[in-house]
């Protein structure tokens, strides 16, 4: 079967569209998503270039698997220089962009320069137009949506950015799916990305059935596979992440009153998502060729009494706005979580960058003037959306918050950057490196920054055995192991986005070898786990590279200053601080990096990165 891909290149300042092809080689060395367009950008990087600068490129790319029926194949990678973090940022969507934009064809496009004035790409199977949004400009992720189906194709599949990414807000999301579905590109700001380029949104329709080299064995494959994550994935089915909030306050892995808190029980307990389902009713909702439907749209009541459906906020949500804030009101992180989707905010930046906001109030750093005449003391609930509406806007203290904790914290100083939490400026997740040292290690090299989902090792917390780490970890708050598993998680999960596949399949513990099948059934390939586990590792050192020409070193592989210094008070992680040089060295040595972390000549031309 012939595997070449196949993208476009489009300037928005000029409208010039190119085509190009991927060959079967390169796709095998780097294969989609956020693989190939991490090779790309590191070939045509140029450290001068900011993030928001039109010369710089939007790099969007559906994953190997995304639009055939591999479990939860329907993620596309949108990826590039983030404006928040300076660095290489892929951020990663699901819903049903990826599976329609696998049925026009196209395997990705890349994006330079700016449109004069607002635009939308309309990509109807090979067909490549630029429209005007003139009459969106302005308008919500959802109204949005709703109207560019409207001048499409009732069955097109639309990824739009709100009034943050149009205001360049720096941790803007691109948000797909409408009021109904809302799935995000939430992570580094790659809305901001498109609100530089006057690119208010992508529709996609396509038409053509995607081919696969051995038709009968990839569906029982898949049909096999989904049985065993579906027996796996009950909780997540019933409650969605939102299920583990109680689970993460009780091992100390929640973060409480912007991380400087220990427990908070009741508070968990009034947020959770079995809380949300006793008061409200839930509805699972599903990505495209997902088993699991880890979705939920939830049916609140306005203060009119009329009925209002919308999506239900996830772990990472509730613990942002209700555990760093300590506001044990579902009802309020409801409406903040619809909040984000409409705007296009990436709710773990947004909801971080709210506590580093309620905590420099209370050090009177910033005023109740700024805030729109509000208390911003922990718990209070009320002063949550006006503060949300002035990031969205960059009026009052929004209009540096707006910029993320990092360039926040600059601008206010006073040691305000000590309680700024964020990895090379990317707000950090919320499930606490002080609660196992492989997350620490993990969020310290992540090449992201402060993200959770290159490492999910603290799944192991949670009775996690997964098949593809080398090591066990006795003591989840000693450095024993922990750099090993840190590597082991993220060569692992490396090649997930280039596959466009849901991390959250991995809990059935997938093994390596496991997903190779699917790749080898697909392509024709003799494809081996050992191959899969291999281009993981390449992938991850890929992006290092691409950092270290923007400047990272190992003094950039740190923590924040409370989680390297403050412990939690109570709670189960009580007392435990990583010791980051000590997990550094070693996991340094494990990956053949040099003690400054630069990898070692002999380590790239093992993973045949010599470039
Ligand atoms: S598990 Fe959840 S996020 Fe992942 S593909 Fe399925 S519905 Fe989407």
């Amino acid at each position: 079967m012939n595997m070449t891909g196949r993208f476009f290149r489009i300037n928005l300042t000029t409208r010039e569209i190119t085509k190009e092809t991927i060959s079967e080689e390169m796709i095998r060395r780097y294969l989609l998503g956020s693989g190939y367009a991490a090779y790309l950008y590191h070939q045509e990087m140029d450290p001068m270039i900011g993030a928001l600068d039109p010369n710089n490129a939007l790099y969007v790319f559906n994953g190997l698997l995304s639009g055939y029926t591999a479990p939860t194949g329907c993620r596309s990678s949108w990826c590039g220089r983030s404006p928040l973090s300076g660095i290489w940022n892929e951020a990663n969507m699901g819903g049903h962009f990826g599976g329609e934009l696998r049925k026009t064809g196209w395997d990705g496009f890349v994006a330079t320069g700016r449109a004069e004035k607002p635009v939308y790409l309309y990509i109807q199977d090979d067909q490549i137009e630029v429209r005007s949004a003139e009459h969106l400009w302005g308008k919500d992720t959802f109204e949005t949506y709703d109207q560019l189906i409207n001048e499409t194709d009732p069955k097109a599949r639309a990824a739009v950015i709100g009034p943050a990414g149009e205001n360049q807000v720096l941790f803007a999301a691109v948000v797909q799916g409408g009021s109904t579905h809302s799935r995000a590109a939430g992570r580094g700001g790659m809305g901001a990305v498109m609100g530089s380029k006057n690119l208010k949104g992508v529709v996609v329709r396509g038409t053509s059935k995607p081919d696969v080299f051995d038709t009968s064995g990839f569906r029982s494959y898949v049909k096999e596979t989904n049985k065993t994550i579906q027996a796996a994935s009950k909780g997540l089915s019933a409650y969605g992440t939102a299920g583990g909030v109680e689970g993460a306050e009780a091992v100390g892995d929640l973060p409480i009153r912007n991380w400087a808190a220990g427990s908070w029980e009741d508070g968990a307990t009034a947020i959770a998502g079995q809380t949300m389902q006793e008061k409200y009713p839930v509805k699972q909702a599903f990505c495209f060729a997902c088993p699991i439907g880890c979705g939920k749209q939830v049916t609140t009541e306005n203060e009119d009494g009329t009925l209002f459906k919308r999506e239900a906020p996830e772990y990472e949500t509730l613990a942002g706005f209700g555990g760093l804030l300590e506001i044990d009101d579902i009802d309020t992180v409801i409406a903040a979580n619809d909040y984000c989707n409409r705007m296009g905010l990436d709710t773990m930046s947004t909801s971080t960058v709210a506590a580093f906001a309620y905590e420099a109030y209370q050090n009177g750093l910033i005023s109740t003037e700024a805030v729109g005449g509000y208390d911003l003391t922990w718990g209070n609930k009320e002063a949550l959306p006006p503060l949300l509406d002035r990031i969205t806007y960059r009026s009052g203290a929004g209009a540096y918050l707006a910029d993320g904790v990092r360039l926040a914290a600059e601008f206010l100083g006073h040691d305000s950057e000590k309680y700024a939490i964020h990895v090379k400026g990317l707000e950090l997740a919320n499930h606490d490196p002080r609660a196992i040292n492989s997350m620490a290690v993990g969020y310290a090299t992540a090449n992201r920054g402060g993200c959770h989902l290159e490492t999910l090792s603290y799944w192991t917390i949670y009775g996690l055995k997964p098949p593809w780490s080398t090591v066990e970890i006795k003591n989840r708050f000693e450095p024993e192991n922990a750099a090993q598993q840190a590597v082991d998680f993220q060569n692992y999960f490396s090649a997930y986005n280039p596959l466009g596949l849901c991390k959250f399949i991995s809990k059935s513990r997938l093994s390596a070898e496991d997903i190779a099948e699917y790749v080898a059934l697909l392509t024709g390939w003799e494809f081996s786990g050992e191959e899969y586990t291999l281009i993981g590792e390449r992938l991850f050192n890929l992006k290092r590279l691409i950092n270290q020409k923007l400047g990272v070193n190992r003094k950039d592989d740190t923590l924040p200053p409370r989680i390297l210094t403050e412990a939690r008070p109570d709670g189960m992680s009580a007392g435990k601080l990583p010791d980051l040089p000590l997990l550094l060295n070693t996991y340094y040595e494990i990956r053949g990096w040099d003690s400054e972390g630069v990898p070692l000549q002999e380590t790239l031309s093992r993973l045949s990165l010599e470039l």
